[in-house]
């Protein structure tokens, strides 16, 4: 069993002060893989004060400097690869070809997003004419925890560190302690490209813990969170005494409208995206509106594409799902499968238990209910399972009511040939991002949710402005510029 039980703080590996020991298990194999330790509050001020000690330095760091970091991070995560898609493949049960071509990958695709996006960050600019003493100097937010979740680890935490650290903020990474060995190795990178001393901190711990005290933390200048509504509720409450800047990105539930005209590959782009990581994507289309006259065909297609969706351990080769993460999610996801039959739902795929032959890890049956009402539990609740619901409707009006109605507004999706419909519904759905077609989001374009899906905006331009304040200042000497 891996012992990986030491956090990273001012440039050095070092054992916890206040830890307690606690389990890593792979979700195939329900056994555990590796022992981390959660951090105490002993840990969490250690952190915060290093990364205190060294922001005056890095925030009034040359910019190139800090762009020429995030450039040899980038050489060293790709030098590292194949371990990193082996640890997120270990720890959340991604299958191994899927945690190298997407998990692993969508972390490179985020840092060579931010480093094209740093030019276009003016540190300091005029006013405008009309106060030509004016300037406007964006400046680094300060010190920041960075609290992210298990789904897509390295995705979360390249969005978060990499922007930080160009900004100029200093900042203590507390991974999800589910799927915390990644970060492990991530940590690793950080210290080979030569981050500074004290620039990033990792500390292992829970919410309850070490969360808890880095959201509560007095020198602690921003949070930026990602995980359930149910933690961003509980974190913005406890930031809310220091009123320290709260970035939130929070669950969804996706509606994918597919119109009568739609392309012939729409419903099986639309399962498939469903079920990708086992259905644990905050922006997963987990909810299929039906335009009325392609129903019935449509839950036929769904159907025999969940009964071919086959689901095997992380380890193995091949296209299939894996697990999901946990007995607690295995449980919940039951759990609400049985709650979308009791109230009325139609199981067309799938259901409850393991899939056949199956008997240990944390196994679900890819699944599919039709005739899903909004008000039903399966529509209104993030699943976080490969689990669909199907609901039909009459026109594009009752579409865009159905969609909108949620508690959520993260990534809602159209399926159109009519192009001027495309358009209208990409301005009436309300969410922080539409996608349209299976057309996917170009590198460097903002994710992220409006409603109870958060307030923040990662990737690109928009993710590194979120570390940023903005300073006015007048009687600007220009004379010595
Ligand atoms: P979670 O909220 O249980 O945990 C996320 C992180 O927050 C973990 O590091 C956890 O230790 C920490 N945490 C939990 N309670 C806390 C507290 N009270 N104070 C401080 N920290 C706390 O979420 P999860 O189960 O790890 O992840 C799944 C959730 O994340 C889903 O709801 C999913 O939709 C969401 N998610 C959102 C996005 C997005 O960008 N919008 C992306 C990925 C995942």
């Amino acid at each position: 069993m891996l012992d990986k039980r030491q956090f990273y703080i001012n440039g050095t590996w070092c054992d916890p002060v206040a830890g307690q020991d606690f389990d890593v298990i792979d979700p195939s194999t329900e056994e555990p893989c590796a022992v981390i330790s959660l951090g105490g509050a002993a840990d969490t001020d250690g952190a915060v004060a290093a990364a205190k000690a060294a922001l005056p330095g890095w925030m009034h760091s040359d910019p190139a400097e800090r762009l020429a970091l995030a450039k040899r991070i980038l050489a060293e995560y790709k030098a590292r690869a194949d371990d990193m898609a082996q640890a997120i493949s270990l720890e959340m049960g991604a299958p191994i070809d899927l945690s190298r071509a997407s998990q692993v990958a969508a972390g490179v695709g985020n840092i060579s997003a931010f480093i094209s996006a740093f030019d276009q960050i003016e540190f300091i600019t005029p006013l405008g004419d009309h106060a030509p003493d004016d300037r406007i100097i964006r400046e680094a937010v300060g010190v920041c925890a960075l609290i992210t979740p298990w789904n897509w680890p390295m995705n979360q935490v390249t969005l978060k560190v990499i922007p930080a650290l160009l900004a100029g903020c200093t900042m203590v990474l507390k991974p999800s302690e589910i799927a915390p060995l990644s970060s492990v190795v991530w940590t690793e990178i950080m210290d080979a490209a030569g981050t500074p001393k004290g620039v990033y901190n990792m500390v292992q711990g829970d919410g309850p813990g070490v969360g808890s005290q880095l959201s509560g933390h007095r020198d602690v200048d921003m949070v930026s969170f990602t995980g359930s509504t149910r933690a961003g509720i509980a974190i913005s409450k406890n930031a809310a005494e220091t009123l320290k800047r709260v970035h939130l990105e929070l669950g969804g539930k996706g509606a994918n409208l597919i119109f009568a005209d739609a392309d012939e590959k729409a419903v099986k782009r639309g399962v498939m995206h469903c079920f990708q990581n086992t259905g644990q994507s905050c922006n997963a289309p987990t909810r299929m509106l039906v335009e009325r006259s392609i129903y019935d065909r449509t839950v036929e297609q769904a159907r025999e594409l969940a009964e071919a969706t086959r689901v095997g351990p992380a380890s193995e080769p091949g296209r299939h799902i894996g697990p999901v993460v946990s007995q607690t999610q295995f449980d919940k996801i039951q759990d609400l499968i049985q709650t979308g039959m009791d109230e009325g739902a139609r199981l067309v795929a799938g259901g409850l238990g393991r899939p056949e032959g199956v008997n240990r890890g944390y196994f679900v049956r890819p699944t599919v209910f039709a005739d899903v009402t909004n008000d039903m539990t399966i529509a209104r609740e993030e699943i976080f399972g490969p689990v669909l619901s199907i609901l039909p409707f009459e026109n594009e009006d009752e579409a865009v009511a159905i969609a909108n109605d949620t508690v959520y507004g993260l990534t809602n999706y159209v399926q159109s040939e009519d192009g001027a419909r495309r358009n209208r519904l990409a301005r009436q759905l309300r969410s922080g991002m539409v996608e349209m077609n299976g057309k996917s989001r170009g590198a460097g374009s903002p994710f992220g949710g409006m409603k109870q899906s958060g307030n923040g905006r990662e990737g690109g331009v928009w993710g590194i402005e979120d570390f940023l304040e903005v300073k006015a200042v007048s009687g600007w000497a220009t004379a010595a510029e």
